[in-house]
């Protein structure tokens, strides 16, 4: 067992803290990781103050990690000592039901145990993510972190760039699509990047006229002020594909009239209550398809890592020491963040 330092919430309602813990001895297939990095994402916002309704107290929040392995167990055969990892949001599954045979755990019918507020297959105890010194993960579920990229800015990739990164590709985005990314915070900074890197033609809709420079740096091909109508007509049954990322419940018909004959609006954005239901006739007259996604599996997160390697991509971070992350919270409610959030754990260890 290792001792751990943290930052936990204890209930909804208060802040995150400090918090100690002990890491479990290693199995055969376990990989132990000293932390270096832990994105913010805003999934770990609305767990901490339970806005989904099922969170085990007290939580660690953090499932964009990044670190170095320290130890191995006597079955691993993926890693060594020195390797740097990266851990997203899932720390393991059944293994064995359809969706896990095809490499999509997320989707595991069994359910699939989250990094943090899941419980361990063995043990039954809940998981402690990544605002931590050091974490314990099967190597199944361990992904190799491309050498040549900044690990700080690879943090993120681990969920933002797979949210992102998994839709762009079950939809098709590439040369000659036409792809609106919805929200620019931590999700869309990325799926811009991302749809950009793909081919594709990128339209970012932001509620933030100050954001129209910076998406133009990060690749969008246009940008639209999403409360303008007039700019939002100008696109009326033009696009291929819409990524929503917008963490707040809104009208999707605006968003639903933009999509040309058979294309497709897909909700990343996890918001505390639903949307409203869009207008039927807006989805039947055109065969639009409203859907979803989550996050993504081992195999294509490392394709995500994979690709952002071979194209030099990472997240825009601002770094802050663990101690800071209630500040962060706050900014990031405010969409005051450009455009990551990354803890660095060594604000812990001193
Ligand atoms: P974030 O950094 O806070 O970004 C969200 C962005 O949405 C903001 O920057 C803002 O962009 C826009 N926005 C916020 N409030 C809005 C409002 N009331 N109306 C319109 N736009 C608004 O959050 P994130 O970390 O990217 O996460 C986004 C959402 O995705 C969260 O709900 C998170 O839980 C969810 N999520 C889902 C998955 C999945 O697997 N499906 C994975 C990770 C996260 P502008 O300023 O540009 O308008
Ligand atoms: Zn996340
Ligand atoms: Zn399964």
């Amino acid at each position: 067992m290792t001792t751990t330092h943290a930052y936990a919430a204890t209930d909804a309602q208060s802040k995150l803290a400090p918090f100690e813990f002990q890491r479990r001895e290693l199995r055969e297939h376990d990989v132990h990781i000293e932390v270096l990095f832990c994105g913010v994402c805003h999934s770990d916002l609305h767990q901490a103050r339970n806005e989904w309704k099922n969170t085990m107290f007290p939580v660690v929040p953090g499932h964009e990690i990044v670190g170095r392995v320290t130890k191995v167990g006597p079955k691993v055969s993926k890693y060594k000592a020195g390797d740097l990892v990266g851990v997203g949001c899932l720390v393991d599954s059944c293994r064995t039901c359809a969706s896990c045979q095809e490499g999509l755990e997320q989707y595991c019918e069994n359910g699939f145990v989250g990094t943090y507020n899941g419980q361990d297959r063995v043990t039954g105890a809940v998981t402690y993510g990544g605002y931590s010194t050091q974490l314990v993960v099967d190597e199944a579920f361990v992904l190799r972190v491309p050498e040549n990229l900044d690990p700080a800015g690879v943090a993120p990739l681990l969920c933002a760039g797979i949210t992102t990164y998994s839709p762009l590709r079950t939809w098709g985005a590439g040369p000659g699509k036409k792809v609106g990314i919805v929200g620019l915070g931590g999700l869309g900074h990325m799926g811009v990047k991302l749809a950009h890197a793909m081919g594709a033609h990128v339209v970012l809709f932001t509620t933030s006229p100050s954001k129209i420079d910076d998406a133009k740096r990060l690749g969008a091909d246009e940008v639209v002020i999403s409360k303008n109508q007039a700019e939002m007509d100008a696109h009326a049954n033009s696009f291929d594909l819409i990524v929503n990322t917008v963490a707040a419940q809104h009208d999707l018909n605006p968003f639903i009239n933009l999509l040309k004959r058979d294309g497709t609006l897909t909700l990343v954005g996890a918001p505390e209550h639903d949307h409203p239901s869009p207008q039927v006739f807006n989805l039947i007259m055109k065969r639009r398809r409203l859907a979803g996604s989550l996050i993504g599996g081992i195999a294509e997160t490392q394709e995500m890592l994979d690709f952002c390697g071979k194209h030099g991509i990472t997240s825009d971070i601002e770094m802050i020491p663990m101690q800071k992350i209630n500040e962060a919270y706050e900014r990031m409610l405010k969409s005051d963040v450009k455009y990551r959030f990354v803890i660095d754990l060594d604000s812990l260890r001193k």
